[in-house]
């Protein structure tokens, strides 16, 4: 362990964070409010005593430089919005560590590192006002949807870009933001795992794969309303029976896929009253995999089963693509840097995919060598104020995420 470092330092200023920017429900960092600029402005005082040139980029995302003796620079990324009555962890925990990670880069080298750190934290990666996530971060790989994003609005009819507009930030011009990865050689993010995994596993940290890809669509079979009392069993065109053999059958597409994963989220039918036979069923399923060919598969067998169970109930079906995302998988050698890094810290390391997009997959879409850290999250829940990591996994994972830095630094030297 660098003894530079000091993760009981990152545990207190979290604790600090939360103190001041939430309330008996949870975080209350939501994007371009008063309590988020609040919080950014807490967090430029904590990096003062660094030389560090601190800015706001075209697209609202803030960065802090430490400039190095070479101009390619190592990206250390996070997000200090949380969703309303979110966790104390999602997020800041990625950019707090970040800054301690630069104390004791800035104390080992003198202040000048063999190559270019930068801290970033990117600006409304939940999209809880506007219901649109990885703003900062897409408009910095230039995925944004600049159409989509205009029309955007919050609950109280605020456009996306008049929110900008309050905070300094000129909607027309976010994609400007993009400059800012012209030297990236790699981009680095920790993040409390959100799910489960590595709680089952016992294990406190992780190495993530990379993120699914999703499939995201609207399934209807089309029966015919009938008399429940005067229509026999075998006359019936039950649009509902039809779509609920589809249940038990996304379980079955998602084990033979391997990790993949399946959700029916949502089921309406018409007319949807207790007398009539179902004539129209809609359910909305959602498929998300690492693998781009094992998407697609489960999204064949879908269809596939979906005609079978139409056929068999004599009832039709039609499909609605509601949004699709390509998987996102990080970069091979840092995912065995991070292995490395987690091994040397605690011993054993787990690979996973993530389920959840994080800004990473933005970087990494960008052509940035990219990979994340998880750390175990108690309970497995996130978004929610319950959302807790034991404190020594907290101090472990500042730890690891340090090894993975220096080494990741090591790695851009070489190459
Ligand atoms: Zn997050």
């Amino acid at each position: 362990m660098n003894s530079m470092l000091n993760p009981k330092r990152t545990v207190a200023e979290l604790k600090e964070l939360r103190a001041f920017t939430g309330d008996e429900n949870g975080a209350q960092r939501i994007a371009f409010t008063p309590v988020w600029t609040k919080t950014r402005a807490w967090l430029r005082e904590k990096l003062k005593t660094l030389p560090v040139e601190m800015h706001t980029d075209a697209a609202g995302n803030f960065w802090a430089t430490l400039r190095g003796e070479s101009e390619n620079a190592l990206l250390i990324g996070g997000h200090m919005d949380s969703v309303p009555n979110g966790g104390w962890l999602d997020g800041c925990l990625n950019v707090l560590a970040g800054v301690e990670i630069l104390r004791r880069i800035n104390a080992q080298y003198n202040g000048t590192p063999p190559i270019t750190i930068r801290l970033v934290d990117w600006a409304d990666e939940e999209g809880a006002r506007f219901g649109k996530s990885l703003f900062g971060s897409s408009a910095c790989s230039g995925n944004l949807d600049m159409n989509e994003a205009r029309g955007l609005k919050d609950k109280d009819g605020i456009k996306l870009p008049e929110a900008l507009e309050e905070i300094g930030v000129d909607f027309e011009r976010v994609k400007d933001s993009g400059k800012e990865l012209k030297n990236a050689a790699a981009y680095l993010e920790l993040h409390i795992e959100q799910g489960p995994v590595l709680l089952d596993l016992d294990l406190p940290l992780g190495t993530v794969l990379g993120t699914f890809g999703v499939e995201r669509h609207a399934i209807t079979f089309h029966g015919q309303a009938a008399h429940s009392g005067s229509t026999p069993m075998n006359r019936r065109k039950d649009a509902f029976l039809a779509a609920s053999k589809m249940s038990a059958e996304v379980y079955r597409i998602a084990e033979r896929s391997g990790n993949g994963v399946c959700t029916i989220g949502s089921c309406t039918t018409k007319p949807g009253i207790v007398t009539s036979v179902v004539e129209e069923c809609r359910i909305t399923l959602d498929q998300r995999h690492l693998d781009s060919v094992a998407l697609a598969k489960m999204l064949s067998e879908a269809r596939a089963a979906s005609e079978q169970f139409a056929r068999e109930g004599n009832v039709s079906v039609s499909w609605e693509r509601l949004w699709q995302i390509a998987p996102r998988p990080f970069n091979e050698a840092l995912i065995d840097l991070c292995d490395e890094a987690i091994r040397e810290t605690c011993g054993k390391a787990h690979r996973l995919p993530s389920g959840p997009l994080h800004d990473a997959a933005e970087v990494a879409a960008a052509g940035v060598p990219t990979v994340m850290m998880f750390v175990q999250s108690l309970h497995g829940i996130s978004h929610n104020k319950i959302e807790d990591t034991r404190e020594d996994h907290l101090e472990l994972c500042v730890h690891a995420f340090d090894k993975l830095t220096e080494k990741t630094m090591r790695w851009i030297m070489r190459a």
